[in-house]
């Protein structure tokens, strides 16, 4: 239940400053332990809008890093479940803590590399590629496994990537959009508009 989620998140963040989380996807980024890598809020909100979470849905989460991807999928409807997949040992133990720490700790973990990690794993209602997504086989993998209905969203950062998902649009269609997200951050006396890197997100329906 609700209830019981926020009760999870508020004694696994105790401490004076201990506060319920919301269950409405785009969780400051740290609400999650992480290494830098963490898929940011505002991308990470505008990725989970597309992923479009329904009750009881499975999501895989194709190069987890932190695991916020899935973590939010699951947290937002009741009986989501998701599989992040990772192929390093330490992210894999970061997802395990914050599997943990927010209250889904069913999220199941699997170690390897996409594709070959993805083969005997159930069909999913939505993918999300956050890493390996130029490797071989892994777009049309995912894709393939998806339900009729489906839904598979990749981030992209680097310009290779970001034609990667441009000649994917052509293959399986789909929509491009790209976010540029800043943040006021101290200059001096006052505050200036520091700008990340911008994100191209694909989202195609199956
Ligand atoms: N969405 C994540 C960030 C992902 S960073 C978060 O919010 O934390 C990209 C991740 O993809 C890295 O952890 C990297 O180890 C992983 N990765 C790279 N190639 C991969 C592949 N072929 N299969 C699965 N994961 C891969």
């Amino acid at each position: 239940s609700c209830a019981a989620l926020n009760l999870i998140a508020v004694e696994c963040h105790a401490g004076p400053d201990a506060r319920p989380l919301s269950r409405r996807c785009g969780l400051p980024d740290d609400a999650f332990v992480h290494e830098g890598q963490i898929t940011k809020r505002d991308v990470r909100a505008a990725s989970l809008s597309r992923l479009a979470p329904l009750p009881g849905e499975l999501l895989w989460d194709v190069g987890a890093g932190s695991g916020s991807i899935g973590i939010e999928w699951m947290r937002a409807e009741t009986g989501c479940r998701a599989i992040a997949i990772e192929p390093d040992a330490a992210r894999r133990d970061l997802i395990d803590r914050n599997r943990k720490r927010l209250g889904v700790p069913e999220l199941q973990i699997v170690a390897g590399r996409a594709p070959d990690a993805l083969q005997d794993l159930p069909t999913p209602d939505a993918v999300f590629i956050g890493g390996g997504l130029t490797a071989d086989g892994v777009a049309e993998r995912c894709w393939e496994a998806l339900k009729p209905g489906g839904r598979l969203v990749a981030n992209a950062v680097t310009l290779q990537s970001e034609a990667f998902l441009v000649a994917l649009r052509a293959r399986i269609g789909g929509e491009l959009t790209r976010l540029s997200v800043s943040h006021a951050t101290p200059l001096g006396r006052f505050d200036g508009w520091r700008t990340a890197m911008p994100v191209t997100i694909l989202a195609a329906v199956k």
